[in-house]
C-alpha cells in the first residue's frame, strides 16, 4: 500500500502532524525507532505547554499518542536506513529491509544530544557520565554532581538534580547562561548550586567511575581538578539528518530548512519539529509545526498547495 502519510519520528512534531493527518482522514503512518514520545519523554516538569500547567513530560507525550492512535493514525517501530524522496512515490527502507511507500513524508526526527568529545566521555558513559538529567538523576542520591552548559536545559536540570545531588556544579564555558530568565533566578537561588563561569571541562577520569574532571579556564588556561561523582552533559542537540543530506537543504547547522508550510525544497517532504531550522524549539512549536506540515501534506495531495 502507498500511505497518504508517513511520518518519521513520534516526539510532539511527530504526534500533532498524526492527530492532524489522520483528522484529514489521510492514511498515515507513523514511524518511530523506539516508544514515541522523544525529547518529551525525558522532561520531568511541563509548566510552559499551555493548558498543562505544570507536570511529566511522559504524561503529556503519552496522551498526544493516545489521541493520534483514537484518529486513526497506524505507528510502527522501525530503524529506517535509506529514504529515496525525490521521486512522486516516497520510499523508505528500514534495517529489516521493508520497503514503505508513500505519497507524502513529514520529517520529524528531532535531534541527539550532542556529546564534548573529551577524554574519558565515552569511556565512562553509563557509569558517572549522563547525557539525560530526569533519566539518571536518581542514581546520584547524596552524591556530588557536574552539570555541563548554559542552556535551559543545563540550568534547569540543576535544579531538578538537587533533588538528588548533595553539591550540583554548573560549568559553563562562558560568564552568562543563554537559559531563560526565569529558569536562571531558580538556579541561582538554590543554596546546593555552585556555578563555575568561564570553565570548560578537559578531561572525566575515575577508576570504575567518574571521580574527576579536568576543568581550564578559558582566559588563563589555569587547570584545576574537580572531584565528582557523576556529570551530566547537557549541551545541546544535533539534528538527525545526517541521512537526508543529499536530498534535503538544510542550514550550516544541519537543521532543515523550510518555508513557513514547512514545506522542504523537496515536493511532498516536509519537516516539523525541533529538526527544522527555526528560533524557538519548544513543545508548542513543534506542535504548531506537526499541525501545519499534515494540513499542507493534506494540500498537496489535494494538488491546492
Ligand atoms: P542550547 O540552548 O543550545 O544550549 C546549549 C548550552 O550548552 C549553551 O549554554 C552552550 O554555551 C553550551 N555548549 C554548547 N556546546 C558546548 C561545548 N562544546 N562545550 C561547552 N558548552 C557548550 O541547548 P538546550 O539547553 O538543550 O536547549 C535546547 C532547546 O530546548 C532550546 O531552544 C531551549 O530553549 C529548549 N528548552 C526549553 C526548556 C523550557 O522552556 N523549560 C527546557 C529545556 C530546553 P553558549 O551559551 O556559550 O553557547
Amino acid at each position: 500500500m502507498t500511505y497518504d502519510v508517513i511520518i518519521l519520528g513520534g516526539g510532539p512534531a511527530g504526534l500533532s502532524a498524526g492527530i492532524y493527518a489522520s483528522r484529514a482522514r489521510l492514511s498515515t503512518l507513523l514511524i518511530e525507532r523506539s516508544y514515541p514520545g522523544g525529547q518529551l519523554m525525558m522532561c520531568e516538569n511541563i509548566e510552559n505547554y499551555p493548558g498543562y500547567p505544570g507536570g511529566p513530560g511522559m504524561q503529556l507525550s503519552e496522551a498526544m499518542r493516545e489521541q493520534a492512535e483514537k484518529f486513526g493514525v497506524q505507528s510502527k517501530i522501525a530503524e529506517v536506513e535509506r529514504l529515496d524522496l525525490l521521486g512522486l512515490e516516497k520510499v523508505l527502507r528500514t534495517a529489516e529491509k521493508e520497503e514503505i511507500r508513500g505519497k507524502t513524508v513529514i520529517l520529524s526526527l528531532g535531534a541527539k544530544p550532542r556529546r564534548l568529545g573529551v577524554p574519558g566521555e565515552n569511556e565512562f558513559l553509563g557509569r558517572g557520565v549522563s547525557y539525560c538529567a530526569v533519566c539518571d538523576g536518581a542514581f546520584f542520591k547524596d552524591k556530588k554532581l557536574a552539570v555541563v552548559g548554559g542552556g535551559d536545559t543545563a540550568v534547569e536540570d540543576s535544579v531538578f538534580l538537587t533533588r538528588y545531588a548533595s553539591s550540583v556544579h554548573v560549568i559553563h564555558r562562558r560568564d552568562k547562561f543563554r537559559a531563560q530568565r526565569i529558569i536562571q533566578e531558580r538556579a541561582l537561588a538554590n543554596p546546593v548550586i555552585n556555578v563555575q563561569w568561564n570553565s570548560v571541562v578537559r578531561e572525566i577520569s575515575g577508576g570504575d567511575a567518574v571521580e574527576h574532571l579536568v576543568l581550564e579556564d578559558v582566559a588563563t588556561k589555569e587547570q584545576t581538578h574537580l572531584s565528582v561523582d557523576g556529570v551530566f552533559i547537557l549541551i545541546g542537540h544535533d539534528p538527525n539528518t545526517k541521512m537526508l543530506e543529499a536530498q534535503i537543504k538544510l542550514d550550516e547547522m544541519g537543521y532543515i530548512l523550510t518555508d513557513e508550510n514547512m514545506r522542504t525544497n523537496v515536493p511532498g517532504v516536509f519537516a516539523a519539529g525541533d529538526v527544522r531550522h527555526k528560533l524557538l524549539r519548544q513543545i508548542v512549536t513543534a506542535c504548531a509545526d506537526g499541525a501545519i506540515a499534515a494540513t499542507a501534506a493534506e494540500k498537496y495531495i489535494e494538488g491546492s498547495l
